[in-house]
């Protein structure tokens, strides 16, 4: 493209803009247009592509240490997706990891005959296959597109043709150009554009309150695209982005669509409603978001020791519900929470409206006080803050400074021989054994066997309420 020109053009048009404001806008507005049509034509070509790029999210509520979620301890993901538009087809392979070195692994696909999801693993969902929606190419090709800067600019060239309604502006040293297209959904997308080169430099979107910074342009066989992504969310930092490789493929290879050896569909699809389960005298379970999560209640005479307040007010007050109901004459003294991680302490606003005191470690204490859902209410909470080997109403309470979070607790019921834990364990729920265990967990074993806790049974926060110490032990052993 030629500069010079281009800078010519817009003088002219600036002076336009003085004496015929609409003529000299629609001049402007197609001859910049043409140039960003005939720049990105090489997005049309390609229907079939490889993408693997690193997510890097920036969350001080699932980090370490929530004081510095930028660290290199927290967790990212690498993910790999393979495309095919004419076949409607792709494949995906995430790997996220967490701090303390917990793997999550998945691979998901949808061919002509089946769409499904795995855990790679096994640390998640064991060998339990899963199948997608009707929608899940179309979804993961608007997944893929997220991070790339030329669909973007596809975007804004589609809703261009279509007509819908696009202002442009010329910032004052002609060096960026302003685009703001409201689209049918009344979403408005601004594209600030390098004047000389065309290039994408952000994005920002009504959607989702977010401002993207595209930078670190490559050209690779005749494909431009920017490497780098920075995302903000609603003006703050989310998450950082960079494409390790992009390419355009023949297809995708059908040993992709293989399902590993073991795994199955369950027999039935069946949401598990919230109940509450007596498991020994005093204490009792109940299941939520559909046996993704457990809670445990100690009965103390006429008063209840509550284990777990995952994700959101909505999921406590349920849980509330169910305790009132079943316990009518018996009040909430306690809740303990494990770690300051959101999907942890979310829900912690309706006990502590209760009337409950929040127990916990002095780090979690303090990255509650902070949490950004509590502002309003922070100034109702209690707190009883623990320190390791605590004992309160016969529940021991172990503090330890682990990779997962800064410091993590875990509850020993003794009389009962009856742990409950929030990160420290991840068995599926079919107790099938994951092929990847994670630093924080050996350190969990390892300390459980060194203080020699007789254990009966481990209730864990997610997905299984009755780990053995049999399948615990051949967890860390299958793994060594
Ligand atoms: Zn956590």
């Amino acid at each position: 493209m030629n500069l010079a020109k281009l800078k010519t053009t817009i003088t002219l048009i600036m002076v336009f803009l003085i004496s015929s404001l609409s003529y000299s806008q629609k001049d402007v507005k197609s001859v910049f247009f043409n140039k960003l049509k005939n720049k990105y034509m090489f997005a049309n070509d390609i229907k079939k592509y490889t993408v693997t790029y690193k997510f890097k999210s920036v969350n001080p509520w699932q980090s370490y240490d929530y004081k510095k979620p930028e660290d290199k301890n927290n967790g990212y993901g690498i993910y790999t997706i393979e495309i095919d538009s004419d076949k409607k087809v792709y494949f995906t392979h995430d790997r996220s990891q967490f701090p303390g070195n917990f793997v999550f692994e998945f691979k998901h696909f949808k061919n002509n005959k089946k769409a499904i999801f795995y855990d790679v693993n096994g640390v998640i969902s064991g060998k339990k296959l899963r199948n997608l929606r009707k929608n899940a190419f179309e979804n993961e090709k608007k997944r893929a597109g997220e991070v790339l800067s030329f669909v973007k600019v596809e975007d804004l060239l589609s809703g261009h043709k279509r007509g819908d309604d696009i202002k442009m502006k010329v910032n004052n040293n002609n060096t960026l150009v302003t685009i703001i297209h409201t689209t049918n959904e009344k979403i408005i997308n601004t594209y600030t554009f390098d004047i000389k080169s065309l290039k994408l430099v952000t994005l920002k979107s009504t959607e989702d309150d977010s401002v993207v910074n595209y930078k670190n342009y490559v050209t690779e066989n005749g494909i431009e695209y920017a490497k780098d992504l920075t995302i903000y969310k609603s003006k703050k930092l989310n998450a950082k982005v960079s494409i390790e490789n992009f390419e355009k493929t023949i297809g995708i290879s059908d040993s992709k669509f293989a399902v590993p050896f073991g795994y199955k569909l369950p027999l039935t699809k069946q949401t598990i409603s919230s109940k509450i389960t007596q498991i020994t005298n005093n204490i009792y379970l109940i299941n939520t978001t559909n046996n993704s999560r457990f809670i445990l209640l100690k009965i103390i005479d006429d008063q209840i020791m509550v284990f777990g307040a995952p994700l959101s007010d909505k999921i406590s007050n349920k849980v509330i519900g169910l305790i009132e109901d079943k316990f009518p004459a018996k009040s909430i003294k306690y809740v303990f929470v494990s770690h300051p991680h959101n999907d942890h302490i979310g829900g912690l606003v309706p006990y502590v409206k209760n009337g409950a005191t929040v127990i916990a470690d002095d780090y979690t204490v303090e990255a509650i006080k902070i949490f950004p859902n509590f502002k309003e209410t922070i100034n109702l909470f209690r707190f009883k803050t623990i320190k390791n080997r605590q004992i309160i109403d016969g529940v021991r309470f172990y503090v330890l400074e682990n990779e997962h979070s800064l410091k993590q607790s875990f509850a020993y019921l003794s009389d009962e021989e009856i742990i409950y834990e929030g990160d420290f364990l991840e068995v599926p729920a079919d107790n099938s054994i994951p092929s990847h265990i994670s630093n924080v967990e050996k350190q969990f074993i390892e300390f459980v066997r060194e203080e020699r806790l007789k254990i009966k049974r481990i209730v864990q926060h997610h997905r299984n309420s009755n780990v053995t110490v049999d399948v615990m032990n051949k967890y860390y052993d299958m793994n060594l």
